[in-house]
């Protein structure tokens, strides 16, 4: 019988009583690798409650040994990180180098998350009128939530719970029902590290789990990641039941090139971009804007494209993993039929790549669309697959005002020699993260992940100082002491001495 995953509530790891279970399966073979409970109604009431419970205690505790906890946290994740590496490419079928990258961008949030006490001062100014002073403190929120996608299951659940539990609140995370199994290892690692019980709560299901969270009276902050149908609903049911929510949407990310840039760097990272980790990253490049000569770039790109093919997470010559199921295979194989359908130019065509010894997995081969326009599907809507689509544009302007008329703002890029170009560029688009000849511009966790427009729902972003606002309350305090006739009198400036 394939592995039971359990529920992580109150410091302890329980089985389920639910009688709905899923199944887990290796995206490279079909394979069952284990199965995950829906946490019942009772299984998540006992989740935020425990959460409660542990909050009395851990919002006392002092900064510095919160941020010891992470420290202690962080070492761990750094001896397993080859161990959760590997069993990430084997949830989510990544290339093993993939997926150390996936775990090592959340051990950097937790590096952050180490540096709470500085992150989360508050501010003071003397004499705001005459003998007072105003300062201000924050505060931890209670608890909150976190809600993850499949296609980061190391870094997306690191970008919540520790700076959430730094700034001394307790967390219930709702991983992916795809790939759970590494947020559970990071939750055994947590509470290795010393992690009291109760701080950190993990429970598993789909919609019906993360409604029961969206509505808790006991909830007081949500934090999502995932497709825009889910966010738009999250945000709104959450906000609704006067929560405080960030929910960080879908994406469509172009990368523009103009006739100055570097060709081989241009092609080199479109390609990379687009079909790297199988185009499922909310930061892929997903639209490459050919401005006026750049257009001769396409032959070069599109047989650089052709020499990548997808495979198995320990084939060192694989460009990439399969899609995540077979439902995300299916999408992708439609949104493909459906270019072409609307007559966009299929210049490679992945729907047929087989791997080798592997005939069931979730394979797709780099797909190319030249002539694509605006008003087609496959521009319209996130493919979430290693399939890129090509614009050609005159200019500049014509360039800038394409990626500002599409209603995504997650990420976007610029490939050009000119200093006064990228500077017109970042200044003038709508996109809340701008690479210049860098192709997938994640800030690191010293700043914020900072999409914008239908990109992310909210105002407190990931990471960064805004995540410590998001997880936290500000109090200011406005002091005045009548101590003029104390400190005149002798006896009692003694004391004050
Ligand atoms: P998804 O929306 O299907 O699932 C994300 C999470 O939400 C899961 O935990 C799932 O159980 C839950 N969920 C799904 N539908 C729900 C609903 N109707 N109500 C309540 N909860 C629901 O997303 P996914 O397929 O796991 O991830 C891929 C998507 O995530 C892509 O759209 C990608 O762009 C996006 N993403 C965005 C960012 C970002 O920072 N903007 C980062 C990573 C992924």
């Amino acid at each position: 019988m394939a592995y039971q995953v359990p529920l992580l509530i109150g410091g302890k790891m329980v089985p389920s009583r639910t009688e709905q279970w899923l199944e887990v399966n290796n995206p490279a073979t079909q394979k069952v690798i284990a199965r995950l409970p829906c946490a019942t109604e009772a299984e998540v009431e006992a989740a935020v409650v425990a959460a409660s419970a542990a909050f009395v205690e851990w919002k006392e505790t002092p900064v510095p040994e919160r941020a010891r906890l992470m420290l202690r946290y962080q070492a761990l994740l750094k001896e397993h990180h080859d161990e959760i590496a590997c069993l990430l490419s084997r949830d989510t079928g990544k290339t093993l180098e993939d997926a150390k990258g996936d775990v090592w961008r959340g051990i950097e949030v937790v590096e952050q998350a180490a540096n709470i006490a500085s992150l989360s001062m508050g501010e003071t100014q003397e004499n705001v009128a005459r003998g007072v002073d105003c300062y201000s403190f924050t505060q931890p929120l209670g608890v909150c939530v976190g809600i993850t996608p499949f296609n980061f299951p190391a870094m997306i659940p690191l970008w919540m719970f520790p700076l959430a539990i730094a700034c001394g609140n307790t967390f219930v995370l709702k991983p992916s029902e795809q790939d759970p199994l590494v947020p559970m290892r990071l939750a055994e690692l947590f509470m290795a590290a010393g992690a009291p019980d109760g701080l950190l709560q993990v429970i598993h299901g789909g919609k019906e789990v993360v409604d029961l969270l969206l509505v808790h009276p006991q909830v007081r902050a949500i934090s999502f990641v995932g497709s825009v149908a889910a966010g738009q609903h999250i945000y709104r049911t959450g906000t609704d039941h006067l929560k405080r929510v960030q929910a960080f949407a879908g994406a469509k990310n172009h990368m523009v090139v103009l006739p100055d840039a570097n060709r081989q760097q241009a092609i080199n990272n479109l390609v990379g971009a687009s079909v790297g980790a199988a185009g499922q990253r909310c930061m892929a490049i997903s639209v490459a804007v050919l401005v006026g000569e750049a257009r001769e770039l396409l032959p070069e790109l599109q047989a650089a494209m052709a020499k990548v093919r997808p495979g198995i997470w320990n084939d060192p010559d694989a460009g990439y993993g399969p899609l995540i199921s077979p439902a995300a295979k299916t999408r992708v194989l439609q949104l493909i039929a459906e270019g072409k359908r609307e007559g966009a130019d299929c210049l490679l065509d992945g729907s047929h790549v087989r791997v080798s010894g592997y005939p069931d997995g979730n394979w797709l081969g780099p797909t190319l669309f030249g002539g694509v326009t605006t008003d087609m599907t496959i521009y319209k809507e996130e493919i979430f697959g290693p399939v890129l689509l090509v614009i050609m544009v005159d200019n500049l302007d014509e360039a800038i005002a394409l990626v500002n008329a599409n209603p995504y703002g997650n990420g976007t890029s610029i490939f050009t020699a000119s200093g006064a170009a990228a500077r017109k560029y970042q200044h003038e688009i709508q996109v809340g993260q701008v690479g210049i000849n860098v192709p997938i511009p994640v800030p690191l966790p010293f700043f914020s992940f900072t999409g914008w427009r239908n990109s992310f729902y909210g105002d407190l972003h990931a990471y960064g100082k805004q995540a410590v606002r998001f997880y936290t309350e500000t109090k200011t305090i406005t002091a005045r002491w009548f101590d003029d006739e104390a400190v005149a009198d002798p006896n009692m400036s003694i004391h004050l001495k």
